[in-house]
């Protein structure tokens, strides 16, 4: 039996902890919530997309006994381009990092009206073109205007215009990335300035002289879960083996606690 309190992770977090809890006995999971951190909302989507993942298994498998030849060549393909841009992607991080140089300590100020907006060690990259900040710090710098549509723009969701908290000046967008909302913005509205004073006004992105990490896992567990850092199981796990669930999807045992 499993005990999740204030803990949701991803839909892969939900496999492992179903395998962990199966192991010897027919094992149940809790997941215990507060009511105003959105977790079971997060923890349902979690179930749907397991069961989603299911019935895409399910068909897959049964395909290979239709063509078994068929199947076996068309995952070969999808591995090689798989490969092949996964090389291309190394490739170009290796290439935009060779000018670059490690330092920490830089800070973004608005380019209008120079109030301090974050810190650049706070920014990750995402395929190496498009730039979130991570730290909950800059929501309350910021003043987010709500988009008539919210167009999908190369894998993002654009939800809001965030401007300037102080004047209004426009920094980026609001956007959805890997079912987490994340600030979306473009450097060109920022000035940098480092502890001794220097200033750099970078146009885009590629002119910023220094070293960006690129997101990870951790950093999207980071956003909207406060309790990651303190949970033993930590995100780690979902970068390792998945453990296979062929069970059935329950609905679930989900508490919510007022406070
Ligand atoms: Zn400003």
């Amino acid at each position: 039996m499993v005990f999740r309190y204030n803990y949701v992770t991803s839909d892969i977090g939900h496999v492992q902890t179903k395998g962990r809890s199966r192991a010897k006995f027919n094992g149940k999971i809790f997941v215990i919530v507060n009511s105003d951190l959105q977790l079971q909302d997060r923890e349902l989507k979690n179930i749907i997309r397991v069961e989603m993942m299911n019935k895409v298994v399910k068909s897959i498998a049964d395909s290979t006994l239709v063509n078994q030849k068929a199947f076996d060549d068309r995952i070969l393909m999808e591995q090689k381009n798989d490969q092949k841009e996964r090389q291309r992607e190394k490739d170009r991080a290796r290439i935009t990092k060779a000018n670059k140089v490690e330092k920490s300590g830089v800070v973004l100020h608005c380019i209008k009206c120079f109030k301090e907006s974050c810190c650049l060690d706070d920014i990750r990259s995402i395929r190496n073109q498009h730039h979130v900040v991570t730290s909950d710090l800059f929501l309350d710098k910021m003043k987010l205007i709500d988009l008539k549509k919210q167009p999908i723009i190369d894998g993002f969701t654009h939800q809001q215009k965030i401007h300037c908290g102080n004047c209004q000046h426009k920094w980026g967008t609001m956007v959805v990335y890997q079912q987490q909302e994340l600030p979306l913005i473009a450097i060109k509205n920022f000035t940098l300035k480092d502890d001794k004073g220097k200033k750099w006004f970078p146009k885009a992105w590629k002119d910023v002289p220094f070293v960006i990490s690129s997101i990870d896992m951790d950093d999207l567990g980071k956003q909207n879960n406060f309790s990651e850092a303190e949970n033993p199981e930590g995100s780690q796990q979902e970068k390792g083996e998945i453990e296979e669930d062929d069970g059935l999807i329950e609905y679930p045992n989900i508490m919510q606690i007022e406070e």
